[in-house]
């Protein structure tokens, strides 16, 4: 990769910029996105970055309409998508637990939702994993964490 003569915040940016494209129109959940996908170790940032059906998406909430949950196009027969859809609650609750979230499900998406070493418990597995880069599971109540 070419250092040195770009502005090293836009580089990194633009290497993610193909997964957090839909996050786009929410800044916060983008940049909460971004800050966990560059400090995760490089053999899982290309996990993800060479995967075409890998992205993060969101999920709206709107009373009126229901869900819309926006997927990626399906790959072939028998492909499974791998998309991390983000809550945009995640957008306006508290940074610390939003990038457990965002890192909690991103170990989920690079372990394929299964287990981890010896951790066979999907759930377990990605706390565990989240927490080797970083993002310990949050103590207390989440209904603190939710709020700003
Ligand atoms: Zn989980």
């Amino acid at each position: 990769m070419a250092e040195g003569e770009t502005d090293p915040n836009a580089a990194v940016a633009g290497k993610f910029d193909r997964l957090l494209h839909d996050l786009q129109p929410w800044p916060v959940l983008f940049r909460r996105s971004l800050e966990v996908l560059q400090v995760l170790p490089e053999d899982v940032q290309q996990d993800f970055l060479q995967d075409p059906r890998f992205r993060l998406t969101f999920e709206d909430y709107q009373p009126d309409r229901g869900w819309t949950l926006w997927l990626p196009t399906p790959g072939g027969p028998g492909e499974g998508t791998r998309c991390v859809v983000l809550r945009l609650r995640l957008n306006d609750c508290h940074p610390e637990f939003a990038a457990w979230v965002i890192a909690h499900e991103l170990a989920h998406a690079f372990l394929r939702n299964g287990g981890w070493n010896e951790i066979s418990d999907p759930e377990e597995a990605a706390d565990a994993l989240a927490k080797s880069w970083g993002f310990p599971r949050p103590s207390g109540s989440w209904r603190n964490w939710w709020k700003r």
